[in-house]
């Protein structure tokens, strides 16, 4: 095998590239994966733009990731077997807290990830860590699934797991903000839940175009209209019966509560940066309005499964989100994300 490899190497915010850096080791119980895609989350363009407080520079970001195993350490469990493919969500649970211990693993006090923690995936090849092989999200892919799709079943499986939240049995209607991957995701997945009306939200109309071949009943560019106003008019004044917040804007919060029907479900699926996470709140619209707010992040192994399954099965387009790049293009695949123009980038390495 080679000595070097190519890889996404972060330095610091908005400074990235394509370096050749030595092949990871590994040691007795890790496995080394050959990459064969992996997806740019948009937790990773926050990171390209902004830095973050887990990833140290300089470091190999990436998370979204299927491979196939070229070597398994002398102590590593027999299940792995060099040419398995797998899909590598970053999740590792840390096994021990309260949560952890009753089996829900998706509420992990103090989770760590790959890309964070443990060099990622935007590279030629990956060490997986032992924590990871123990703890982590590792499904085998089938050697029917496309890997490019394949890369994505990592935020759909976040998606599975915010639909858990919601009561659909009172949902006629609802408003996603946010129409990148988690966006037209979620439009497809609450569509098949019965929901009649659904309403995509953004700034950007390059997005939203894109995201019109998923059949939203309407779109809103909040830079054009006031977009309480507007989901008032299309809803004869009533509001939505759930929101879902898929884009990290403060105001959305605010936003989310105003477009609420009386006894409306508002699901927080996006994280907001850390200086910016006080909203206000109008609490006596929750209480005279009988809103319900929950929020979700992560997902558990099961709700990964479920993503593999659903992608393998077509049961969701994620092929018309993706527009895929070779590694070495990062830079343009990068910036094509960081502008709005694409919804998902997944590179080859
Ligand atoms: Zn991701
Ligand atoms: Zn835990």
């Amino acid at each position: 095998m080679k000595q070097t490899m190519h890889a996404v190497i972060f330095r610091g915010p908005l400074d990235f590239g394509i370096e050749a850096v030595p092949l990871p080791h590994i040691s007795s119980n890790d496995i080394l994966l050959k990459v064969i895609t992996c997806g740019l989350c948009g937790s990773d363009l926050r990171t390209l733009k902004f830095g973050h407080r887990k990833v140290t520079p300089p470091f190999i970001i990436g998370h979204e990731i299927c491979g196939e195993i070229v070597e398994v350490g002398s102590q590593a469990s027999p299940a792995w077997k060099t040419g398995m493919r797998l899909a590598v969500a970053p999740v590792v649970y840390c096994g021990v807290c309260i949560y952890c211990r009753q089996q829900r693993l998706e509420l992990c006090e103090s989770y760590q990830e790959i890309g964070q923690v443990w060099p990622g995936g935007l590279a030629e090849y990956v060490a997986i860590p032992a924590d990871a092989l123990r703890r982590g999200v590792i499904n085998p892919l089938s050697p029917s699934i496309d890997m490019v799709q394949a890369a994505v079943s990592e935020p759909l499986a976040a998606c599975l797991h915010a639909l858990e939240k919601v009561d659909f049995s009172t949902v006629r209607s609802a408003a996603i903000f946010g129409s990148g991957a988690i966006g037209c995701m979620l439009l497809q997945l609450i569509r098949k839940r019965g929901v009649q009306t659904i309403i995509l939200i953004d700034p950007n109309d390059d997005r939203l175009n894109v995201a019109k071949i998923f059949h939203p009943d309407a779109t809103i560019n909040t830079n054009d209209v006031d977009v309480v106003n507007e989901i008032k008019t299309i809803t004869a004044g009533i509001g939505v019966d759930a929101v879902f917040t898929a884009t990290a804007a403060p105001i959305v919060q605010e936003q989310a509560i105003a477009i609420s029907s009386h006894g409306g479900q508002i699901i927080v699926f996006s994280g907001l940066p850390k200086e910016q996470a006080q909203v206000r709140v109008d609490y006596n619209q929750i209480h005279y309005h009988n809103l319900r707010i929950s929020g979700t992040s992560i997902y558990s192994p099961d709700h990964h499964k479920k993503a593999l399954e659903l992608i393998e099965n077509g049961k969701i387009n994620v092929k018309d989100i993706i527009t895929t790049y070779p590694l070495l293009d990062f830079i343009s695949g990068a910036k094509a994300a960081l502008n709005g123009e694409i919804i998902k980038a997944v590179f080859i390495p």
